[in-house]
């Protein structure tokens, strides 16, 4: 269960420091790039929104790829206001005279302050009019805070039938960790000093609660495995409660994985497992590029990191005797005794809903 007191759920998107993480995310902008800038029979002459704007950024993308008019929604006032001010420094703000005529005849973004739940009477716009519906709405274990439900009344109320929402698919992933993951190889060697009774107990406290961090790919032991997938331009706002089952194998290749060969059966410990997600921006709508923003392991890191689910006790995975095996020691253990079952597979069950708190998730 993340907890996070979200109060000043729009204050904190005030605060630049945030925007500037997401500006110099190089995966996501790559990927929003690619498939705003890259695509021009899906942006040429299109009328797009931007379902929070920020700085505005997807906006200015949008304009330069020669979309006809641009509808940048921003909730924070400050935010909406610097959006503005940045289009106009750039050239692309629309002002209109009393007339309604243009005044900038290049400008073709307009800001509109307000929740986009809200803004009919702020905007000029008839309903089902937007050509392509641009949104970067993704949270950690990407449904955290997530404005997923602002993006979908969005495109209920906005977009025309058929358009383009971008992106438009959405998939968590899981995949299991081993020991290299967790404090417990640092605090056992400590200047030669073994430590581990911290560690443990770091473990312990993490199985309490998600954990955003990176994990790298080489502490990966499993398997990866599809949790659950979203089609944004179909879904449904209540899909986004689930509960998904995935079963992670084993993986074969040894070297690097920490996995142990005891008595020559082959042994690792899943210590708990890792979630990510990805959103594409498939051939459906970007026809020319594609594109794909990958919160993987195993892909170069975003802000976003990896989600961590630390199990209470580490799984044995592998042919191995299980007597002997002290749960603390995990691998470090010798393994004496009868043989017993091999488990080469981990059967899961996780549930993500929506919490009562606003924009929170539970994860079970
Ligand atoms: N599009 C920008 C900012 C993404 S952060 C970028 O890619 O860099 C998400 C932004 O959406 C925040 O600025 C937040 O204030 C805004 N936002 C969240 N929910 C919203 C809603 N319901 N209506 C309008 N803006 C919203």
């Amino acid at each position: 269960h993340i907890r996070k007191v979200n109060e000043n759920y729009f204050g904190s998107y005030s605060s630049f420091g945030i925007h500037r993480e997401m500006l110099s995310d190089k995966e996501r902008m790559d990927a929003y790039g690619q498939a705003i800038l890259k695509n021009p029979s899906l942006l040429t002459g299109a009328v797009v929104m931007d379902v929070g704007c920020g700085t505005g950024i997807l906006s200015l993308f949008s304009a330069k790829a020669g979309a006809s008019r641009v509808i940048a929604v921003e909730a924070s006032a400050k935010m909406a206001a610097v959006a503005s001010q940045v289009a106009k420094d750039n050239g692309l703000w629309l002002s209109k005279s009393q007339s309604g005529v243009d005044v900038l005849q290049k400008g073709v973004i307009e800001v509109v302050h307000g929740m986009v739940e809200e803004i009919d009477k702020t905007v000029e716009l008839e309903p089902h009019s937007v050509d392509v519906l641009l949104s970067e709405w993704m949270g950690y274990c990407l449904l955290y805070e997530s404005m997923l439900g602002s993006v979908l009344y969005a495109r209920d109320r906005w977009l025309k039938p058929g358009g383009a929402i971008l992106p438009d698919t959405a998939t968590i992933f899981v995949a299991g960790f081993g020991k290299g993951a967790t404090s417990l190889p640092f605090w056992e060697n400590v200047c030669n000093f073994d430590m581990s009774c911290i560690g443990k107990e770091l473990v312990t406290d993490a199985a309490r609660i998600p954990i955003v961090d990176v994990v790298d790919s080489q502490d990966l032991v499993t398997s990866s495995a599809i949790l659950q997938s979203f089609d944004l331009a179909t879904m449904k706002p209540d899909e986004v409660d689930f509960t998904a089952t995935a079963t992670l194998e084993v993986k074969p290749t040894a070297s690097g994985n920490k996995v142990r060969h005891l008595n020559s059966k082959t042994c690792c410990w899943c210590y708990g497992v890792v979630l990510w997600f990805e959103t594409g921006f498939t051939s459906r709508f970007c026809r020319e590029t594609p594109a794909l923003l990958s919160t993987s392991p195993y892909t170069p890191k975003t802000h976003w990191s990896q989600t961590i689910l630390t199990f209470r006790e580490p799984i044995a995975m592998g042919l191995l005797k299980q007597m002997g095996f002290g749960k603390e020691n995990g691998d470090e253990q010798e393994a004496i005794g009868t043989d017993v079952y091999p488990a080469v597979k981990i059967d899961l069950r996780i549930s993500i809903v929506r919490s009562t708190e606003h924009r929170s998730i539970d994860i079970s």
